[in-house]
């Protein structure tokens, strides 16, 4: 993934410029290229060589800091054709189905990625992300995102075009993630794929696909610890007296599932 932060920065990787108050540009740095502002040009070759956090002035000779984005600063700028899952929700889902390093995980489908890159941070390098999705052009912006904020391009995720409510052609699974339409579809074939003991968790944006889910999931009988989970993030605005929250928050995505596959008895 992204190279620490005494790594100088390279042409052809994403910076997060911001300027002097604080407003976030993302861009791919080209030796030729500029950032237009109105507090002046910043060229890229001032920032190409520069360590994380360095600061250049523009042509006008105001600061601007440059820094490596965060990931989910990346994921949120990043070309999408799928809804995403967002940070908020990914990095709940990661906690809540205790994905780590090492970890063998399944996710399907992959859409634009987002939670691809997500799962590839958690499990490390020693881990492998498998992805199953249905649509050749999604797998293809999928590789591409990914490629554009993994560097060196990580050689653990294999990507496979399959309709995963046919089966579940790879196994050993560690975790299986879902982020489909039926995800109930899948909890028949999960039973052989996922290691006992290992976590299904699945992102549904409506209460009706979570309801159907959890209750195919209870129906089996293998699974415990079955949860359901919306998370709410409110940020606040802090500035001398002004402290309040911030006017508008997104007023929904979706629900987080996750459940526990036990042995039989
Ligand atoms: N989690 C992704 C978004 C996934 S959108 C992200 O964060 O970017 C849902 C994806 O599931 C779509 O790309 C869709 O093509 C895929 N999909 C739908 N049914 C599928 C199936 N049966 N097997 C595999 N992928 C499927």
């Amino acid at each position: 993934m992204q190279a620490g932060g005494a790594a100088r920065f390279v042409p052809g990787e994403m910076a997060l410029v911001l300027d002097p108050t604080g407003k976030r540009y993302l861009i791919c740095l080209a030796d030729q290229d500029t950032l237009h502002h109105h507090l002046g040009t910043v060229q890229h070759a001032d920032i190409i060589g520069q360590l994380d956090g360095a600061r250049v002035r523009s042509s006008q000779g105001r600061v601007f800091t440059v820094v490596r984005p965060r990931l989910i600063d990346a994921i949120l700028e990043m070309p999408r054709k799928s809804g995403i899952v967002y940070p908020k929700d990914a990095a709940h889902l990661l906690a809540w189905a205790d994905v780590a390093p090492g970890q063998r995980v399944l996710e399907s489908g992959v859409g634009s990625g987002a939670l691809t890159l997500a799962l590839l941070r958690a499990v490390g390098e020693r881990g492998q992300v498998i992805g199953y999705e249905v649509r050749s052009d999604f797998l293809e912006l999928a590789l591409s995102n990914v490629h554009a904020q993994a560097n060196p391009r990580p050689t653990n995720l294999l990507l496979r075009e399959h309709d995963i409510y046919t089966g579940i052609p790879d196994q050993d699974f560690d975790r299986v993630v879902l982020d489909l339409p039926e995800p109930w579809r899948v909890v028949p074939h999960v039973r052989a794929a996922l290691k006992p003991g290992g976590w299904l968790a699945a992102y549904t944006p409506s209460i009706v696909q979570a309801g159907h889910l959890v209750e195919t999931v209870r129906a089996t009988g293998r699974f415990v610890q079955i949860e359901t989970n919306e998370v709410l993030l409110r940020g606040w605005h802090i500035q001398g007296q002004a402290v309040r929250p911030e006017h508008e928050m997104v007023g929904h995505t979706g629900f987080v599932n996750v459940a526990r596959l036990v042995g039989e008895l």
